[in-house]
């Protein structure tokens, strides 16, 4: 086994015994050998494109595939045995297709007929190859962007959004990073256009997010709770979340967020559900202290999930999602949750915990737009920082939470994703009646980000770069990977990123990140804060 996709991989360098997460050495090996498996199935997807072949069925699959090896996504062994044999049998169709034949192994090895023999086929195709070590990072940091850019693309499917030219980078650069004659511009150059086809990948989510459920608009969100029945839905799928809001309307059960769920009551085509109560708990690491003390049923719909032997009978998985033992609901017929609900306890009383603001995406803040430019131009608002990105276990974290209490009143703080969750129900007050703290959204909302961004650019008529804008972004697994190539695609410079460097990036790759886009580590709040503002 060796892993080191994520920012909490074992000392800071890879696991190899055991994940932090809780991945087992067998489930790493079959992740492997999944990816290795995809790698052939885009080998010949990209060579049947050559000839003006595609088959989006097969290209959605690709995607789920990716996805499923995501930090936090899927632990279940049985699953990985099924998406390595499926791959191979597209493989095989997609080869007849294109009337390619390639020699490698990825193109041409069969499954072993057992588990243990898949096992041993996924450890002698480790991510710990013996190539220079500047090619294997820059071959690592498009395989993790590669994985961000599946699941949003697979999110977007969801929502019936999908674009072929995803899908070709995908087979194009899984096909690529097979090579073992690829030379370090050419996989510069690749990862950046990561950045580019995930921007494409954010832009289709959000036409389906916005498309289906309306542009979020501000609104509170109380965090204590009503007494009553309870269903919690966790992770990122907004379709998951409408259909158990639908399927337990006038049951008497209160549906709650949790974590990257919370943007969620934003969307006018979620919060005209009147048991659509609230939001419960804070970041995703924090889950098995807070789902052990939730009194009702709990659904996993995305990533992250965590170890949930405590309370083993009360927690569903959805999507792609999986830990052994764990009832999968893999129909999205959610009645054994609500079933599940319904005989638990609930909430025994009301409580209040005060509430926050959500529902400030693009539309909302571009709607103010002439307010903030003209706040710009008094001088009333100084500066922009974006603290964003995810939130994880690391100490080190604390930096955010301790970064934004120092920024000074007449800035303004935008932010999305968990990372938020140092900071989300800090009362910071507002500039002029704009609110400091502006929660965008959930990760997968980087594109509205984005969008905010270049408005205001050009608004003010100048690059991204040239704004009083400062980019203080956190990262734990590969979405993150891949909104940080999307930035670079962007050519956005003077990111600065944290609680550690990928431990993938070797010295080398990142001289080329900091002469280019001059990329940062943090350091102290009060230090990057003087920096930033003089
Ligand atoms: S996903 Fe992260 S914590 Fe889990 S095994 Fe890989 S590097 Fe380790």
């Amino acid at each position: 086994m060796f892993c080191q996709q994520c920012e909490q991989t074992a000392k800071g360098i890879a696991c190899t015994t055991m994940g932090v997460c809780g991945k087992k050495e067998e489930v790493a090996d079959l992740q492997d050998l999944l990816i290795h498996a995809v790698q052939g199935l885009c080998l010949y997807s990209d060579a049947a494109r050559k000839k003006g072949i595609t088959d989006p069925a097969t290209s959605l699959f690709i995607c789920e595939a990716i996805f499923s090896t995501l930090t936090n996504v899927n632990f279940d062994p049985e699953r990985f045995v099924a998406l390595i044999n499926k791959t191979v049998e597209l493989r095989e169709a997609m080869k007849a297709k294109s009337g390619a034949d390639f020699n490698v192994p990825a193109a041409t090895f069969t499954p072993a007929a057992d588990f243990q023999g898949l096992v041993e086929q996924g450890k002698a195709h480790s991510l710990n190859t013996d190539e220079n070590e500047d090619i294997k990072s820059l071959k690592h940091i498009t395989l993790f962007g590669l994985k961000g850019v599946a699941a949003y693309a697979d999110h977007a499917r969801i929502l019936g959004q999908e674009d072929d030219a995803v899908y070709a980078y995908i087979d194009e650069a899984m096909a690529t990073i097979l090579r073992d004659d690829v030379q370090l511009d050419e996989l510069v150059a690749l990862a950046l256009k990561c950045g580019e086809a995930n921007l494409k990948a954010m832009e289709l989510l959000d036409s389906g997010n916005t498309g289906k459920y309306g542009h979020p608009v501000p609104t509170e969100v109380p965090l204590g709770a009503k007494k009553g029945k309870a269903i919690l839905v966790s992770g990122h799928d907004l379709q998951d979340l409408e259909l158990i809001l639908k399927q337990s309307e006038g049951k008497g059960i209160n549906v709650y967020t949790h974590g990257e769920m919370l943007p969620c009551h934003g969307y006018p085509e979620l919060k005209k559900y009147d048991h659509f109560y609230g939001h419960y708990g804070t970041a995703w690491q924090n889950q098995k202290k807070e789902f052990a003390e939730f009194p009702g049923a709990v659904v996993m719909t995305t990533n992250c999930i965590q170890d949930p032997k405590a309370y083993m009978d009360s927690i569903f998985t959805s999507g792609l999602v999986g830990w052994p033992g764990v009832t999968h609901l893999g129909d999205k017929d959610f009645s054994p949750a609500i079933d599940k609900a319904l005989a638990m306890d609930g909430f025994s009383e009301d409580t209040d915990k005060g509430s926050v603001m959500v529902g400030f995406a693009r539309n909302a803040v571009l709607g103010v737009a002439d307010k903030v430019i003209e706040a710009v131009k008094n001088k009333d608002i100084r500066h922009f920082f974006l603290v964003g990105g995810c939130d994880g276990a690391k100490t080190g974290r604390n930096y955010y939470t301790e970064f934004v209490e120092q920024i000074p009143t007449d800035c303004m703080v935008l932010t999305l994703a968990c990372g938020k969750f140092r900071f989300f129900d800090k009362k910071l007050g507002d500039i002029g009646g704009i609110p400091r703290l502006l929660d965008i959204g959930q990760c997968n909302d980087a594109y509205s980000a984005i969008q905010i961004a270049v408005a205001l650019a050009g608004a003010f008529d100048c690059d991204v770069n040239d704004l009083p804008l400062s980019m203080v972004l956190s990262w734990y697994e590969q979405k993150a990977v891949a909104i940080l190539l999307t930035l670079l695609h962007l050519g956005i410079k003077d990111i600065r990123l944290g609680p550690s460097l990928p431990a993938f990036i070797t010295p080398n790759v990142l001289n080329v990140l900091v002469e280019n886009f001059n990329i940062m580590p943090i350091s102290t709040p009060e230090e990057d804060l003087k920096a930033i503002l003089g």
